[in-house]
């Protein structure tokens, strides 16, 4: 079965090609810059590369140079080949809590809950929209970034805010980053083969969040009603005293939503160390003494040691942390200061696993297993659109 798993954003179109159910990566690729006259085209194929620029007017122009550059590569004979496509949408709301077949109503609930994430789910739809015209019959199936946070108990999603605001409104946590979240706690529960586990997942990229998953289920997550809360990242604020906001609104003379565009795009590491939103760029210039690049990172390790220590708490113990993303991945730097924090909770660095990002990183003493997990959330697309196609007999 072939699988295609698409992860769309205003501008952007970004896919991967599966063969299901051997999990094998047969092309990958994106568009970007949709809408320009300059949109750029990538393919992947065979440890090949081919890019060519164009003007791309929309998101089904981009679906069809999709497939029919799928077909001209000759990856596919022809797009009767592929089974189902597999869609990303941020935000499911409380209405999506799995996912669920593409039709004219989930479409229309989809573009109702943009009102609360209208960055994402508006591309989306024009997404799917654009998939469905040039593949009109086949499943499409819509996975949710919420629906991993879906289990979380009142006490963890609700704000302290007056209560029609969650009934009327729907102001309460949901959590982001969610197939990254699933993929990465249920990898750390085959590594720790515990009938009972309690795991912190790190998802530290441009975007960060983490959460507290019991026995494979999320009790917890730092993001919250949109992914600005929880910790620092590399644009975004993370939480703050929200009395700021109206107090630095009236100082700089800047309207609501200039503040909230401050807050999440020139916030975070950027804001704090005036230089860069890369971890690369900052880690270099903390390397050399830097001191606003050592307290942007400094910041946000100490914001991640106090959600674990919370989640410690919450869920009453902790057998793993791991950390995912490309800085999660790939910085023992920023882990090293997240995991120096922990010393209390019983965790110890193994410093030469941490220093070659190894998959663990804790020392054989440690009381708590530290893993580098590689994320992947376009193979939770594809895992979804597949079982949601077998168990409902599409094929
Ligand atoms: P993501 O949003 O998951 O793609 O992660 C992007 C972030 O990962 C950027 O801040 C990158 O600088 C960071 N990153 C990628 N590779 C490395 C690396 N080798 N060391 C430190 N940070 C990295």
């Amino acid at each position: 079965m072939k699988i295609i798993s698409v992860n769309s954003g205003s501008s952007s179109l970004k896919f991967q090609l599966y063969q299901m159910p051997e999990e094998t990566v047969i092309a990958s690729g994106q568009v970007e810059k949709i809408g320009f006259k300059d949109s750029v085209c990538t393919l992947k194929h065979n440890g090949e590369i081919r890019k060519e620029t164009l003007a791309v007017k929309n998101h089904t122009q981009a679906a069809k140079l999709i497939i029919d550059g799928l077909i001209n590569e000759q990856v596919l004979t022809s797009m009767q080949e592929i089974n189902g496509v597999g869609h990303r949408i941020v935000q499911g709301g409380e209405v999506f809590d799995r996912s669920t077949l593409v039709n004219k109503k989930v479409i229309e609930q989809i573009l109702i809950l943009g009102e609360m994430a209208p960055l994402h789910n508006y591309a989306h739809v024009e997404a799917i929209n654009g998939f469905l015209k040039v593949l009109p019959d086949i499943p499409h199936v819509v996975v949710f970034d919420t629906t991993f946070h879906q289990t979380m108990k009142a006490d963890a999603y609700m704000y302290s805010t007056p209560y029609e605001w969650y009934l009327n409104y729907g102001i309460r946590k949901y959590g982001f980053h969610g197939s990254s979240h699933k993929y990465v706690s249920e990898k750390t529960n085959e590594l720790l083969k515990l009938e009972n586990s309690k795991v912190i997942v790190c998802h530290i990229g441009n975007g960060a969040s983490l959460s507290a998953v019991v026995n494979g289920k999320c009790v917890d997550t730092s993001m919250g009603f949109t992914p600005l809360e929880g910790i620092p990242m590399g644009t975004r604020t993370g939480s703050l005293d929200p009395a700021i906001l109206s107090y630095m609104e009236k100082k700089l003379n800047v309207s609501s939503d200039e503040m909230y565009e401050i807050l999440n795009k020139k916030s975070g590491y950027l804001g704090v160390s005036q230089l860069s939103s890369d971890a690369r760029d900052l880690e270099e210039a903390a390397f050399r003494g830097h001191k606003q690049a050592i307290l942007a990172f400094e910041l946000q390790a100490k914001r991640i040691a106090d959600y674990i220590g919370s989640y410690y708490v919450y869920m009453g113990g902790l057998d793993a942390v791991s950390f995912t993303a490309g800085i999660g991945e790939n910085s023992p730097y920023l882990r090293k200061l997240v995991l120096e924090r922990l010393k209390v909770l019983g965790v110890l660095i193994d410093e030469e696993a941490n220093n070659n990002n190894r998959l663990l990183i804790s020392s054989p003493d440690s009381k708590v297993k530290i893993y580098v997990i590689k994320t992947n959330e376009e193979l939770v697309i594809a895992r979804d659109t597949m079982a949601f196609i077998k168990n409902n007999n599409i094929v």
